[in-house]
C-alpha cells in the first residue's frame, strides 16, 4: 500500500526524521487558516499517489494570503496523471542550498536491501539515474546484519564534505532504515532531503510503500487506506465473504464460484453485452448473501439488468430463490433480474420463483442473452 506524502511524513516524524511543520487541508479556507498558523511564505502540495507533482504544477510556493487562496484553488480539483487532487498539504516554506536523494528498498535479485543516495536529488532524479548513474551511490544491506554504521557514514560522505552535515545525514539514514524494517516497508524514499540555509538536514518530501503481504502484522495501517467509491463497495463485499470487482458495463452479475463468474462475463461479452461487475458469492450461499449481493450490484448506477447465474452443488438453489424473494420484499427491485438456477433443489427453486417478476432462463446462454436484452442491448 502506497501512502500519500502527509501519511508518509507521519511515519518519518515517528521515526525521528526531521520534517517541516505542516498541515493537511481540504479546502481553500482551511489552507488560509493553516497558512495563518504556519506563517508565510508556505508551500501548497497536492496529495496524490503519483510522483512528479512538482513538474505537473501540483507544488506551489505562496508568499501572500492572496497566493495561498489562488494556488489552493488551482491545485484542489486538479488532475495529476489521472488522479484528482482532493487533499492539500500546507507546509512551512524551507530555504535550502542542496537537494539530496535517499531511499531504501528491497533488492530481490541480491536478496538484500539497497540504500541509495545522491547529491543530485530533486525533481530530475529519474534523469540522473538514466544519464549519470555514477551520481547515485548504491549500498547493499544484508538483511541479517542490517545497515551498518560504516555504511551510513560512507553514504553521508558521498553527499557532503562537512563533518557536521555528514553526522545529520548518517543519523537520518539510520532512522530511515529502522523505520523501513520495523514497519515492513518495500520502499522508504526522501526526495528531496535538503540542506537548509542554516545547515539543517530535513526531509521535504516522503514516499512510503508498505508491503501488502505484511499488512496482517500491522492491522492499524488499514486506517491509512483511502478508498475510491468503487473500492468501498469492494471492501464491503469482502467483509461479507463475497468477491466483487466493479467493471463498466450494464449487466450486473451474481454468480457462485470464480470460474463460473468468469465464464458468465465471457458469455455476456460473446453475446454483445458488457458485464457491470465480477461477483462471486462463494459456495454454500445463504439467503443473506443473496441480499448483500443484490444490494451491492444495484448500488452501481450503471447497472440496467441483473443476471443471477447459480450452479447448485453445495449451494442449494431453493436457498438462493428464497434470498432473491426476500431481497425483492426488503427493497422493491426496479431492475429486471434474469435467473438461471440449476443443480441441487432446482425444482423447488423454480416453484418458489414461479409467478414472480424474476425472469427465468433455461440455461446460461439463454440467461446471458435475456439479461443483455433487458439492459437495452449492449
Ligand atoms: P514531487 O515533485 O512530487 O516529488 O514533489 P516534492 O515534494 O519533491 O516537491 C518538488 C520540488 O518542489 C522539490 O524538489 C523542491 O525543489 C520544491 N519544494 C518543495 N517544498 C519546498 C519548500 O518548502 N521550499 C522551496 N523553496 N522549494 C520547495
Ligand atoms: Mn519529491
Amino acid at each position: 500500500m502506497k501512502l500519500l506524502e502527509y501519511q508518509a511524513k507521519e511515519f518519518f516524524a515517528k521515526a525521528g526524521i526531521p520534517v517541516p511543520r505542516e498541515k493537511l487541508v481540504l479546502s481553500v479556507n482551511e489552507a488560509l487558516s493553516a497558512a495563518g498558523e504556519l506563517g508565510l511564505p508556505c508551500v501548497l502540495k497536492a496529495q496524490v499517489g503519483v510522483g512528479g507533482r512538482g513538474k505537473a504544477g501540483g507544488v506551489k510556493l505562496a508568499k501572500t494570503t492572496d497566493e495561498v487562496s489562488s494556488h489552493a484553488d488551482a491545485i484542489l480539483g486538479m488532475d495529476i496523471k489521472g488522479e484528482r487532487v482532493e487533499r492539500l498539504l500546507c507546509s512551512e516554506a524551507i530555504n535550502f542550498t542542496e537537494e539530496f536523494y535517499a531511499s531504501i528498498t528491497t533488492d530481490r535479485a541480491n536478496r538484500s536491501m539497497v540504500l541509495m543516495v545522491s547529491a543530485a536529488g530533486g525533481v530530475d532524479i529519474e534523469q540522473v539515474a538514466a544519464q549519470t548513474p555514477n551520481k547515485i551511490l548504491k549500498i547493499s544491506v544484508d538483511p541479517l546484519l542490517g545497515l551498518q554504521t560504516f555504511q551510513t557514514r560512507r553514504a553521508a560522505m558521498f553527499l557532503s564534505d562537512d563533518k557536521e552535515i555528514q553526522k545529520q545525514i548518517a543519523a537520518i539514514l539510520a532512522k530511515l532504515y529502522r523505520m523501513y524494517v520495523s514497519n515492513d516497508l518495500s520502499l522508504a524514499e526522501i526526495n528531496p532531503l535538503v540542506l537548509t540555509s542554516d545547515n539543517q538536514v530535513i526531509a521535504l518530501d516522503a514516499k512510503v510503500i508498505i508491503d501488502d503481504n505484511a499488512m496482517f502484522r500491522h492491522p492499524n495501517f488499514e486506517g491509512y487506506r483511502i478508498l475510491s467509491d468503487d473500492e468501498v463497495l469492494e471492501q464491503e463485499a469482502k467483509q461479507h465473504g463475497l468477491s466483487y470487482i466493479k467493471l463498466s458495463g450494464k449487466v450486473g452479475c451474481i454468480v457462485n464460484g470464480a470460474g463460473l463468474a468468469m465464464a458468465t462475463m465471457d458469455l455476456i461479452k460473446r453475446y454483445g453485452g458488457e458485464p457491470a461487475n465480477f461477483l462471486d458469492v462463494g459456495g454454500s450461499s445463504s439467503p443473506d448473501k443473496m441480499l448483500v449481493a443484490i444490494d451491492l450490484v444495484t448500488r452501481d448506477p450503471g447497472v440496467r439488468s441483473i443476471f443471477v447465474n447459480i450452479f447448485g452443488g453445495i449451494t442449494r438453489c431453493d436457498d438462493i430463490a428464497s434470498g432473491l424473494l426476500q431481497a425483492a420484499k426488503d427493497a422493491p427491485l426496479t431492475l429486471p433480474v434474469v435467473v438461471r438456477l440449476t443443480g441441487t433443489n432446482e425444482v423447488e427453486a423454480h416453484k418458489i420463483l414461479e409467478g414472480t417478476s424474476f425472469i427465468p432462463a433455461s440455461d446460461m446462454a439463454d440467461g446471458a442473452r435475456k439479461a443483455i436484452e433487458q439492459a437495452g442491448g449492449s
